[in-house]
């Protein structure tokens, strides 16, 4: 048997010990130096915009639409498994378009889409407001309703994943953290990782999955290539309304000018989130003091476009850092150069939720086709 140790249990390490679960060939082992979700999982609002996104072809557009389709059989298999209901809004996503937005683009869009299958509608003004007549911005010229995009929440999702991976013989360490990456030459130009340091004990391994976010950047510090990510800041909140906006029975994720507001039922919603860059590349962002002023710019937004936000209760702010690869394209799923067995699956940046079952079932291929 194969034993593959996945360092990180965010929402990827966990979709990923999931989905290898599956497999009799593996034991697998899952590392992480905190409870599970604790990172930008934990941050995480869940909005996934697959079909909506404008990306139409190669990795980008190949991953959105298996996550899209995984989603649909994943969320109920994770219900059935662990016996718990996971937060999960089928009633799709509402784009908002303002002033210059490009509304042939998004015509365009709608009949690419349609072609591979799936639904985009074009929403005027009056559509809008007998749908969903919370939104009253005068600046609001148009819509795009996206049916088959989804919202779930990420920290619930994840504990679903770790559960039902227990379930399968998945062994789960939290408190560990993994200090290194022991090397040894394999071949002339080739290494190979057998073990895992970890704080008091080393741990051997036939496979290295690292699914450690922002913490995979120190993992690979001694590599020939380490990877390179960028904490961008996000913060969000959790606001209270006396009764739910707009159609009781429709409640779709409405986003506009990049704010999102998310249904949760008992008339509460997510709204978020910043995108706060560091100052530099290297630079790390301000955990410990995010500016509020930020946050406060989103809110006063999400209440410009649905103007009964104003009356709501903030009941909690928060903000995570998302791991963006610096100098290439999000996410970073593919085996590390000149090693034999190591697999990066991080840096997938705003959408890591999103792409989470797409990233599993391609890491599940890669060791597959390995073994073949
Ligand atoms: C405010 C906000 C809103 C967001 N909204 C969305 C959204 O709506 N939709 C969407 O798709 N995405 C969203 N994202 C992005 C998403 O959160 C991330 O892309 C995703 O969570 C990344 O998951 P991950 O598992 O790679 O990383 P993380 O969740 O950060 O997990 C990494 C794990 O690795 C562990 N770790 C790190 N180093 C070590 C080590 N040395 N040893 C052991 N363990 C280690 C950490 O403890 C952590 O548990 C949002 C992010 C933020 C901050």
């Amino acid at each position: 048997m194969q034993h593959i140790v996945i360092i990180g249990c965010g929402v990827i390490g966990a979709s990923i010990a999931y989905e290898l679960s599956r497999e009799p060939q593996f034991r697998i082992t899952v590392l992480d130096r905190q409870p599970p979700a604790q990172e930008a999982t934990g941050a995480a609002l869940g909005v996934l915009m697959g079909i909506i996104s404008q990306k139409t072809k190669g990795r980008a557009w190949a991953m959105r639409q298996a996550s899209m389709k995984r989603y649909e059989t994943l969320i109920p298999e994770l219900e059935a498994i662990t016996g718990k209901d996971i937060p999960w809004n089928r009633q799709g996503i509402l784009k908002l378009l303002f002033e210059g937005d490009d509304r042939a683009k998004w015509g365009r869009l709608a009949e690419f889409r349609q072609s591979q299958g799936w639904r985009l509608e074009q929403w005027d003004w009056e559509m809008i407001r007998s749908r969903c007549p919370q939104i009253q911005n005068p600046r609001v010229t148009g819509a795009v309703y996206s049916p088959d995009d989804r919202q779930v929440d990420p920290t619930k999702l994840t504990l679903a994943l770790v559960e039902a991976a227990q379930q399968n013989g998945v062994t789960f360490r939290f408190n560990a953290n993994v200090t290194q990456l022991r090397q040894e030459p394999s071949t002339a130009d080739r290494f190979t990782c057998q073990q895992v340091q970890l704080e008091n004990e080393m741990l051997s391994a036939d496979w290295v999955v690292v699914s450690a976010g922002l913490g995979s950047m120190q993992l690979t510090q001694t590599f020939n290539q380490p990877i390179a990510l960028q904490p961008v800041l996000g913060q969000a909140m959790r606001i209270k309304l006396i009764q739910p906006m707009g159609d009781l029975h429709f409640q779709p994720v409405i986003t506009g000018e990049d704010i999102h507001i998310v249904p949760l039922g008992n008339a509460e919603y997510w709204i978020g989130a910043t995108v706060e860059f560091p100052a530099s590349d290297e630079g790390m962002v301000n955990l410990e003091r995010p500016q509020t002023d930020l946050l406060e710019t989103v809110w006063q937004g999400a209440i410009a476009l649905c103007p009964e936000l104003a009356q709501a209760d903030v009941l909690h702010t928060w903000s995570g850092v998302r791991p963006r690869p610096s100098n290439r394209p999000a996410p970073i799923v593919e085996p590390i150069a000149n090693y034999t067995n190591v697999l990066l699956a991080t840096g997938h940046y705003r959408n890591g939720v999103l792409l989470a079952p797409a990233t599993a079932q391609m890491v599940r291929s890669m060791l597959l086709d390995h073994l073949r």
